[in-house]
């Protein structure tokens, strides 16, 4: 299976991986099949869920308005929906996580 089909499959389990390189112990994102600092093959990896919301955004485009934040997991950046109320700074989880038209959907919620 390829690597983006496994991560996708993942994603419609509720369980947020992606690759990882066992040489630089890091996490990869957007996915590759080797490490952009190494080019070691990489693994799929869990991502922990937890991190914080380090900006956050507005959305009026139609079809996908809302408040949208940039979280940092494990040294990876990723977009997510978030609530009005988040915070920059805040620490948050992945409380959702969804395949929608082959993309990776996050909701991030604030970590109790
Ligand atoms: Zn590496």
């Amino acid at each position: 299976m390829d690597f983006f089909e496994e991560i996708l499959n993942s994603a419609r389990k509720g369980k947020f991986v992606t690759s990882y390189c066992q040489q630089c112990n890091k996490y990869i994102w957007p996915p590759k099949d080797s490490c952009n600092l190494c080019y070691s093959t990489a693994v799929i990896k869990d991502v922990p869920s937890n991190g914080v919301l380090l900006s956050k955004s507005i959305s009026y485009i139609s079809g996908k308005e809302g408040y949208f934040g940039l979280g940092e997991f494990t040294g990876i950046r990723i977009i997510g929906t978030i609530e009005r109320s988040m915070k920059i700074g805040d620490r948050i989880v992945i409380c959702r996580i969804r395949e929608k038209n082959r993309k990776i959907d996050l909701k991030f919620c604030v970590d109790m």
